[in-house]
Formats: structure tokens, C-alpha cells, sequence
């Protein structure tokens, strides 16, 4: 009798696709749904790129290139990644790939060992867990406890869950789902750590330009860090190109041979003309970036001030990604209900604000009490984001 591998039993996924398959058979009965739960962008990519990608294929641009990536973009990464984070980056730095994400898989398959451990964020992005798993690691998870103005890597149990078995740290600075952002105490902990244990650290930079104030900062640029430090970079949230699949891994040179000849027997290359893209995105005019980035403030303002006048929650400003983690247990406790799946279903059926919870972002951890959802607003315009939270606020003020 045929069977599906056994190691396929350990393969997580993005269950954030139910939450979009429940909106989308809830607006299906014509329904109004308002998706908060999308973290995709609901702006088109800069017409200069789209342009970049139509010569590349008119100059037919459309056979395989090289692995790690043309020789044209890794370069205008190494200079781009290298002086926005103050670090030397050669081209031999940057392997290119097709979105952020696969540079997750592709460093633990070239760091971890069956067997061996891997600290990461929880909650976090649900792919780091479903990699680790999957590939044979233990997936080891810390938390982020709870501050006046957001949240904080509980730096006591990452302390204390380090063993001589683990092998590397995950580290989302700028985090989704919780936006979380470290403080420079913070990352130099963690880079501390990182060096007194000899652990690699995937520093995942998916929203490092998603920054509606301040500056953001490398882990990479520490001293001692850029040996051990592989960036995850991508296209998709900066310029709006989520379904193009773009992006890069930054590694010492080793580790990216190692990265390009994955490459070569996953994927072969990453699209031919995207990466002409990528080179305009990065070489062209910055102008829809901004633009980009006062749309998102606005959206970010609206929800703030929407979620805290709810009953029960509240958020603190958040200055970078696109997503608010309110803490819900209030809200819940005053309409009756402990199950925060209930509270999300609730909430579509009641008033069509979609939305992702706690539970879509890894496994919950012992003793968690609070209850928590994510709030997107990348993928919804503001009059949108207002009604649709205003709705909720009096669904609840009348419960
Ligand atoms: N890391 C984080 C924290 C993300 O949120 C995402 C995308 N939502 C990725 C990586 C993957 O990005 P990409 O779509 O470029 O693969």
C-alpha cells in the first residue's frame, strides 16, 4: 500500500488560510467582510518596476541565470543591505531567492542537524516552528513579555533554554505578529548570547523598512555578529511585491555557497526578469516607497485609535509592520467567552471584521493566559479600517 512520508507529519503550515477561507465563504453568502487578517498589501507594485519586469522579458530575459542569483542584482544588494545597516557586504554575501521565506528552511538545512535545537519566537511567524519541526530539530520557543509601550523579549528564558545541543536563535526584530521592536539593550543581549553559546542567528529583516518612525538596526552589525548572522531580506512588504517572490539571504560566504547550491537543486534560479525588477526596485526612484509608508501611517493611526476606544482593549502605537496584537482576555471576559476562535468567529458573524488570533502563530505555551488577536492593516483602506473597527467596538459596547 502506497504512504505519505512520515516526516510530513511534522510539516506546519500558515493556518491564516482558514481565516481567509471563513471570510471569503462568509462575504461568498454576501456578506460585508472587512480582512483585517490579510498580511498582504493592497497596493499595486510601482508602475517603474512593473515597467523593469516587462523589458527584462521583452529582451527576453526568460531562460535560467545563475543560482545565487544575477550578478547585477546581488550586487545592488550588497551595496543597498550594506549601507543601510552599516556593514561591508560583497555580492559573494547575498544569494538571491524567491521571497524572505525560504531563506527560513534553507538556513536550517544548512545549520541544524536532526536532533539539534533552535530557539524562536512564540508567538512568531508560524513558519519559523513548522521548518524546525519538519526538518528534524527541536523547536525550542521564547516569549515576548508584555511592557507599557509594546513588548519585550523575555531574555531570562531564552537564557535558560539555551543547552550545549542548540545550535542556532531565531530573531525577528520588528515582529510580526506583535510588532514587537527591540530596544539596543535588547539586541545586544541577544547577540551577547549569541556569541557566548556560539549560536548562528537568523535575523529575520522582512519589515525592516516597514518603519514609520525611527531607525531601524542590523543585529548584523554588532561586532562579532556578522560571522554568525544570516539576514533574511525580501522584496515583498518594501515595494509591494508579495506574489513577484523576491528576496535574499545575506550570509558569510560559506554559508551562501552553501545557500546557492540549495538553490540550484530547489528552484534552479529565481524568476530571470523578477530579479531585472528587484534591480530597478532597488537602483530607481524611492518615491512609491514613501508614499507607501504615509498610506500605511494613516491606516496605523485609524487602528490605533479605533481598537483602543473598544471596550476592554488597548494597544500601544506600534512603529513598525503593519499589525496590532491587542490583548483581547477583557473584551472576551465581558462578552462571556474563554475560546478566542469563538471570539474570531463571533466577530466575522457579527460584524465581518476578520482577523488572525494568538493560535495562528505557533504553539501556545505553558502557561499563557492572556488571549490575544492580530490586526493587519496592510491589506484594507482607511474608511474601511474605521467602519469595520467601529462596527466591532459596538458589537461589543452592546454585549
Ligand atoms: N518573515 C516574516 C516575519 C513575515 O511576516 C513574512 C511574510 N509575511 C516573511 C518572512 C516572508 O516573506 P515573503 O513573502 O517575502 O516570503
Amino acid at each position: 500500500m502506497q504512504r505519505l512520508a512520515h516526516r510530513l507529519e511534522r510539516l506546519g503550515t500558515e493556518t491564516a488560510f482558514r481565516v481567509a477561507q471563513a471570510a471569503a465563504a462568509w462575504s461568498a453568502k454576501g456578506n460585508r467582510v472587512y480582512p483585517f487578517h490579510l498580511g498582504d498589501i493592497n497596493i499595486p507594485t510601482a508602475p517603474h518596476i512593473v515597467e523593469a519586469m516587462n523589458a527584462a522579458i521583452a529582451d527576453g530575459r526568460t531562460g535560467y541565470c545563475p543560482g545565487p542569483g544575477i550578478p547585477l542584482l546581488r550586487e545592488a544588494l550588497a551595496d543597498d543591505l550594506g549601507s543601510r545597516r552599516g556593514i561591508d557586504l560583497s555580492p559573494d554575501n547575498v544569494v538571491v531567492m524567491t521571497g524572505g521565506k525560504p531563506v527560513i528552511g534553507k538556513f536550517l538545512q544548512a545549520v541544524m542537524d536532526p536532533g539539534q535545537e533552535v530557539l524562536y519566537p512564540n508567538p512568531g511567524y508560524p513558519i519559523y516552528e513548522s521548518q524546525i519541526d519538519y526538518l528534524g530539530g527541536r523547536a525550542v520557543p521564547y516569549r515576548y513579555l508584555p511592557t507599557d509601550d509594546g513588548f519585550a523579549i523575555d531574555l531570562d528564558q531564552v537564557r535558560a533554554s539555551i543547552t550545549p545541543n542548540t545550535v542556532a536563535i531565531v530573531y525577528n526584530d520588528l515582529q510580526n505578529p506583535i510588532s514587537a521592536e527591540s530596544t539596543a539593550a535588547e539586541r545586544e543581549a541577544i547577540a551577547q548570547l549569541a556569541i557566548e553559546h556560539d549560536l548562528w542567528v537568523l535575523s529575520d529583516e522582512a519589515y525592516f523598512e516597514a518603519r514609520y518612525e525611527g531607525v531601524s538596526q542590523s543585529i548584523a552589525s554588532l561586532p562579532g555578529m556578522a560571522a554568525r548572522t544570516v539576514i533574511l531580506y525580501t522584496f515583498s512588504k518594501k515595494f509591494a511585491m508579495t506574489g513577484s517572490r523576491l528576496g535574499c539571504a545575506v550570509a558569510p560566504v560559506e554559508l551562501a555557497h552553501a545557500f546557492g547550491t540549495l538553490n540550484t537543486n530547489d528552484e534552479s534560479c529565481t524568476t530571470h526578469y523578477v530579479q531585472w525588477a528587484g534591480v530597478e526596485a532597488l537602483r530607481g526612484t524611492q518615491e512609491p516607497v514613501r508614499q507607501m509608508l504615509d498610506v500605511l501611517r494613516e491606516r496605523r493611526d485609524a487602528a490605533c485609535d479605533a481598537v483602543n476606544a473598544i471596550p476592554g482593549m488597548h494597544v500601544a502605537v506600534p512603529h513598525s509592520t503593519f499589525y496590532l496584537f491587542p490583548d483581547v482576555t477583557d473584551t472576551m471576559a465581558r462578552m462571556g467567552l474563554t475560546d478566542v476562535a469563538e471570539f474570531a468567529t463571533a466577530a466575522l458573524q457579527h460584524t465581518g471584521v476578520s482577523f488572525c488570533t494568538r493560535e495562528h502563530f505557533g504553539r501556545r505555551q505553558p502557561g499563557e493566559e492572556r488571549q490575544y488577536i492580530r490586526l493587519a492593516y496592510s491589506g484594507i483602506d482607511l474608511p474601511d479600517i474605521t467602519e469595520g473597527l467601529g462596527r466591532l467596538r459596538e458589537w461589543i459596547e452592546a454585549a
